[in-house]
């Protein structure tokens, strides 16, 4: 008989980063380094949804990029609706 397969229920949740890595600063990784324009930024939060690595921090006024974490992957530039996000090659 073959062997049953488990629940998805019992499967543990994979592939979200549900807080940065501590241990491991994945800082060390980036070439280049999101830059925001806080002039044009609409504090719609779209970039700190969509940060694969929780690097994008909200106080509840404005937003800070964790540059330990943050790896340059320009995701957040990308999804801006403003395009207030540029990124800048790292000296
Ligand atoms: S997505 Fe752009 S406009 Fe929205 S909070 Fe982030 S930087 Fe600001
Ligand atoms: S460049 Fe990537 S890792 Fe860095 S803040 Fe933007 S989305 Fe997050």
């Amino acid at each position: 008989m073959a062997k049953q397969k488990p629940s998805y229920k019992e499967i543990p949740a994979a592939a979200v980063a549900w807080k940065p890595a501590t241990d491991y600063k994945t800082g060390d990784w980036r070439s280049k380094r999101p830059i925001r324009d806080t002039e044009k930024c609409t504090r719609c939060l779209i970039c700190w949804v969509f940060c694969p690595d929780g690097a994008i921090h909200w106080d509840g006024e404005d937003l800070t990029f964790d540059l330990d974490y943050c790896k340059g992957c320009g995701i957040c530039a990308q999804e801006c609706p403003v395009e207030c996000i540029k990124m800048e090659t790292e000296e």
